[in-house]
């Protein structure tokens, strides 16, 4: 089981995401803009970010890039229409850990969700080694 905060202004995808992560076992915060994704970032310390990129208050990127500024390795899946070459490369500068495009299969976000988790799990493990 992980924390997953859920960045998404789409109620319609909000709410099948939603449902589908809480069907993993997930523990899912929602939010439906920037604002409210910085302070539940404070509040519930996610596991796993999945961040829309067009929202009311701005765009996903800015929140991808105080991140990374911040120091924060917190897996980032980023969540677009915006499909291109150009943008995906953006969001991976930004410091998102990967990609999807919507329209996209379920199945394969879940997958995603997994392994970004599994990796940070990794991650978690190796720190806990090192520091004996
Ligand atoms: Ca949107």
């Amino acid at each position: 089981m992980a924390v997953v905060l859920l960045v998404e202004d789409d109620h319609t995808l909000g709410m099948t995401l939603e449902v589908a992560l809480r069907g993993e076992g997930h523990e899912l915060h929602w939010c439906p803009n920037l604002k409210t994704a910085r302070e539940a970032l404070v509040l519930h310390s996610p596991d796993l970010v999945l961040l829309d990129l067009g929202l009311p208050d701005g765009d996903g990127l800015e929140l991808c890039r105080e991140l990374r500024a911040d120091g924060s390795i917190i897996p980032i899946v980023v969540l677009t229409a915006q499909g291109t070459i150009h943008a995906r490369v953006d969001g991976l500068d930004a410091g998102a850990d990967d990609y999807v495009t919507k329209p996209f299969e379920l199945q394969e976000l879940l997958a995603r969700v997994q392994a970004q988790l599994r990796r940070k799990r990794w991650h978690g493990a190796g720190e806990r080694a090192v520091l004996g």
